[in-house]
């Protein structure tokens, strides 16, 4: 059962200013790190660093092929990590059962949830938008879990309804024996 007083998310850890971009910088997020972290005890997770890319590494994003969508690198299109997140998106899905919401980076082809930019094999940009292949997994194994990115915490509306989607997710929580 999980505790009164915590509250997990949940969150991409370049939005908490840790140094794991493919460039080898962050994506510090004032209103997470300065409203939300004293509120909620945050999970912070890198499908990318954690499936072994490393940092600084190359640039990947997703691509609309004959095969569906992949993961491929941006100037080495051998290199496809498709796989590997969605591998690794499974394993983080099974261990999320305290966690009452997950604050995804906008735009990541691992972590986007709805605004990532799909590409044609060419490199030419389509008029399309996807998933990123981790957040896909986890929201796919936990449908209900209330997911935002930070892109849509900048609105208030979006946000306030996210803030109480958590709390009552939590109090659902609580009462899973
Ligand atoms: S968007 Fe996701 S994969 Fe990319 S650096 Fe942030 S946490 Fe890592």
């Amino acid at each position: 059962m999980a505790r009164l007083d915590t509250i997990k998310i949940g969150i991409s850890s370049c939005l908490l200013g840790q140094l794991v971009r493919f460039d080898g910088g962050h994506r510090y997020d004032h209103y997470i790190n300065e409203e939300l972290r004293g509120r909620f005890e945050f999970v912070a997770y890198c499908p990318e660093v954690a499936i072994g890319l490393g940092v600084p590494r190359d640039p990947i994003q997703l691509v609309s092929t004959d095969g569906g969508i992949r993961v491929l690198g941006v100037h080495d299109p051998n290199l496809d990590v498709t796989k590997p997140l969605q591998q690794y998106g499974q394993q983080v899905a099974t261990q999320l059962d305290s966690l009452s919401g997950y604050i995804f980076k906008a735009r990541s082809p691992s972590c986007g949830i709805g605004s990532v930019k799909l590409h044609a094999p060419s490199g030419a940009l389509l008029n399309q938008l996807g998933v990123g292949a981790y957040s896909d997994e986890i929201m796919k194994a936990h449908p209900q879990l209330p997911v935002i990115d930070e892109g849509m915490l900048a609105d208030p509306a979006a946000r306030d309804e996210f803030l109480a989607r958590v709390t009552a997710y939590h109090q659902h929580l609580m009462f899973v024996p």
